[in-house]
């Protein structure tokens, strides 16, 4: 390396790592670390604690999202903000969102080791519930800070046990006085890539370009309920035949896609009555599609509506349908990207380019600040996972990544 560059503190990190990852456990190797649960309090309370001992002051807005500000000798200018999140899936692993955040404790603890001041702040933000799956949608808290989906909205989400979003942030006390919303010089976000692309080359430091156009459809299946044994076969109008006719539809257009990286998931079913021996009247089923060109994405999305259609046709039932979140494929401001790629060869580290096949906080922050995002390795891209695995070494070269690009930012 380069005489004038910085380093992290690698076993620190590790050690960070492994203690957040006690919190919430889950199958052995995995994590359980609801949204706003009392796991999720426990670990918003130890990184508010890892903060203040590195002497960041704290700050938490009205939908619980943690800024852990490091001051820069210029206060009037705005920050260089550095996030992801510390909530998990229900069968979790040990490093999505986290690795992230704490990567960013780690360029504040580093400054403190070399007593490095920046001009601008350095703040280290954890966002609420990323992941969506308590509270839908996913990445409510810092797609309401950049008011990309309004407070109330967020503040009213329900839990599937009646719980709101406002109640929860007041039972783990995380409902905060800071505004939500604020300006930033720019965002970084280190996350594990969730796909097997970097671990498969060996290469251990992706620059995220961009995402995956990504669309998610909600449909409101209609038919009616009856009885399981005495109703014709012909008179049915079972909502959860016409959800089974779409799921494998929509599965086979991702299999179709797949070549050239189209994805296709049904991801929720809700089924009313849901009883044993009737059929059903109405199902909900949440599918998501998504593709890296925006002219297959639009040939796909053409044929999953083509699909619900014929779906609701041999089903005899009524298929509405509402979107969901989406979002686009060009999302990162080229003087970050630029920036993180001049500071990877500064530091000698290999990368290669690549496009986010999964949802971030740094895409609705990618609204309201310049923003990127680097990529580190995970076992063959199992996320989502319990069995969800990084290498310590793999994953520092991003960390020493995120440190340099963060501390020439903050001296601009
Ligand atoms: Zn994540």
């Amino acid at each position: 390396m380069v005489a004038n560059v910085l380093e992290i503190n690698a076993e620190r990190l590790w050690d960070t790592l492994e203690q957040s990852a006690e919190i919430g456990r889950f199958r052995d190797v995995g994590l359980r670390r609801l949204a706003l649960s009392a796991e999720d309090k426990q670990m918003r309370d130890l990184f508010v604690e890892w903060a203040k001992a590195a002497g960041c002051t704290i700050e938490v807005d009205r939908l619980g999202n943690i800024f852990a500000r490091r001051p820069g000798t210029d206060p009037s200018l705005p920050p260089v903000a550095i996030g992801s999140h510390l909530d998990t899936q229900i069968c979790g692993g040990r490093y999505d969102g986290i690795l992230g955040v704490l990567c960013g404790l780690e360029v504040v603890r580093t400054l403190n080791d070399r007593g490095l001041q920046t001009k601008r702040g350095i703040e280290v933000i954890c966002w609420t519930n990323e992941e969506g799956a308590r509270f839908n949608p996913p990445m409510m808290g810092s797609m309401a800070f950049a008011k990309v989906i309004s407070l109330e909205s967020v503040l009213a989400t329900t839990d599937d046990a009646g719980i709101t979003v406002e109640q929860a942030l007041d039972e783990i006390g995380y409902a905060g006085a800071a505004p939500v919303g604020r300006i930033f010089d720019s965002y970084l976000e280190l996350h594990i890539e969730q796909a097997p692309v970097l671990d498969r080359e060996g290469c251990d430091v992706g620059i995220v370009v961009g995402g995956y156009k990504t669309q998610a459809l909600r449909l409101t299946i209609n038919g009616d309920t009856g009885h399981a044994g005495g109703t014709p076969m012909a008179q049915r109008r079972n909502a959860l035949v016409g959800a089974g006719y779409v799921i494998a539809a929509v599965n086979d257009i991702g299999l179709a896609y797949a070549a050239d990286e189209g994805r296709t998931t049904t991801t929720r079913i809700e089924s009313f009555p849901n009883l044993a021996g009737t059929y059903a009247e109405q199902v909900k089923l949440t599918i998501d599609f998504r593709h890296i060109d925006a002219d297959r994405f639009k040939a796909m999305r053409a044929e999953v509506d083509a699909a619900i259609v014929a779906a609701a046709k041999k089903a005899n039932v009524e298929i509405e349908v509402s979107e969901g979140w989406s979002w686009g494929s060009e999302l990162f401001a080229p003087e970050c990207i630029e920036l993180l790629k001049t500071t990877a060869k500064e530091l000698g580290l290999p990368y290669r380019e690549m496009r986010s096949q999964a949802g971030h906080d740094a895409y609705a922050v990618a609204t309201l600040a310049p923003t990127a995002m680097i990529f580190t390795p995970c076992f063959e891209g199992i996320s989502h996972n319990v069995n969800e695995a990084i290498e310590l070494t793999r994953s520092v070269p991003g960390a020493n990544l995120l440190l340099n690009a963060a501390v020439t930012r903050a001296n601009r």
